[in-house]
């Protein structure tokens, strides 16, 4: 088999929650939110498969949900795509982000990532023969390291990978931090892929502003979206790619022989949804920070050291001695609660070691349920 395939264990996100099936343990390890997106686009899913038919839908995606996606960037990013030459639809943003590296990089090319990352980020890089330099963001506050930054760059740089609002941190990256990531593209002449899964998904005095708005950029950066962050449908893998047609039709050469096409009938749901379900998504920040002011202040009760975030529906907990791996392990089996431990995130070899990831996208019910496990398992310490 694939030596560099056999040295990856299997994604974190599924060993947790197995874990947690076997343990009969509250789930807040991977991401996913208990309340789904509007009925009203399952009802639009399900009329599709009768009212249209069943066959190869055009491999860049159906018109319909090109234009709804062309509308979108440009009434919530302010960027004016055309819906036919700077469109793709893709299986998921997982697709986006695989087929941005089979699309824009040539074997030997240098990608910047950053740590923490999207676990899917260095795989896929590295399956279009990218080699890869890792900038860590800075533990305290998140935030890009800007020497460390500077001296990733170098003439082999093609593209530089951003993903704000960030998972696992929940940082939005400030618009000085992206301003200089901005400027070090222009100056290096590199791309950028931004991963903006979580747009909306942006708390009350913080804003995301996409990458692709800094000046010299829009020639330069493609944006990946997703309907499972969106509308709360993660088993669906809609996703799409925007930026300038050569760009975008590089992505979509290689998506046409990853998966060449996207089911139709869910392509058609989800460009209803982006014109008619806006309450759905605009109000996901809003419901969000509700739950996470909750999670943080019963944490904060137990004795964790909670980290601010901005965005996302992930919160960083840190806890105290033990690795983060045996402790997220202990909490499943022990405690009844699962998380994510923070070092799977990073690929560089010196990862902080207390943290872990919880995910706040669940019922209120469900996530008292977790608070009351740990506070009975730790006790209460203020
Ligand atoms: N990027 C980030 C940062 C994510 O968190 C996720 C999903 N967890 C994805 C991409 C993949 O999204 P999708 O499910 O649409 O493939
Ligand atoms: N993106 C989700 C997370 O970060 C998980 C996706 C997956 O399981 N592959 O938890």
């Amino acid at each position: 088999v694939n030596s560099y395939l056999d040295s990856i264990k299997t994604t974190i996100f599924s060993v947790m929650s197995a874990l947690a099936v076997e343990h009969s343990a509250v789930n807040l390890g991977q991401g996913f939110p208990d309340d789904e997106g509007p009925d009203a686009m399952k009802e639009k899913a399900a009329a599709a498969l009768y009212d249209h038919n069943n066959q190869y839908p055009p491999y860049a995606g159906v018109a319909e949900l090109k234009q709804a996606v062309a509308r979108h960037s440009e009434r919530y990013s302010g960027i004016p795509v055309d819906a036919a030459t700077e469109t793709l639809v893709t299986v998921g943003a997982s697709e986006a982000l695989t087929c941005a590296f089979l699309g824009l990089v040539n074997r030997g090319d240098e990608v910047i990532l950053f740590d923490p990352q999207y676990d899917l980020y260095a795989p896929a890089a590295t399956f279009a023969g990218a080699v890869i330099r890792t900038v860590q963001l800075d533990p305290n506050d998140w935030s890009v390291p800007h020497a460390a930054m500077e001296a990733a760059f170098s003439e082999r740089t093609k593209l530089v990978l951003i993903n704000s609002p960030h998972n696992p941190t929940g940082k939005v990256f400030s618009d000085e931090d992206l301003a200089f990531i901005a400027g070090l593209c222009v100056k290096h002449n590199t791309y950028a892929v931004c991963d903006e899964v979580y747009e909306h998904l942006v708390f009350e005095g913080s804003h995301h502003r996409s990458l692709r708005t800094f000046p010299g950029m829009a020639d330069r950066a493609v944006r990946v979206g997703s309907a499972g962050k969106t509308f709360s449908f993660t088993a669906w893998k809609i996703g799409w790619v925007t930026g300038p047609a050569r760009l975008v039709t590089a992505v979509a050469k290689a998506h046409q022989f990853v998966t060449f096409t996207v089911a139709s009938s869910l392509q058609r749901a989800v460009a209803y949804g982006l014109d008619h379900e806006v309450a759905f998504y605009t109000g996901l920040g809003k419901m969000l920070e509700g739950k996470r002011a909750y999670l943080e202040r019963r944490l904060k009760e137990i004795g964790f050291q909670v980290l601010p975030a901005q965005g996302t529906y992930f919160l960083i907990a840190d806890f105290s001695t033990e690795t983060d791996t045996d402790f997220s392990i202990r909490l499943t089996k022990e405690a009844g609660v699962t998380t994510i431990p923070v070092s799977a995130f990073y690929i560089s070899a010196d990862p902080p070691r207390t943290l872990v990831r919880f995910c706040f996208c669940k019922t209120d019910d469900k996530l008292r349920q977790a608070c009351d496990a740990l506070e009975s398992f730790f006790g209460k310490r203020r």
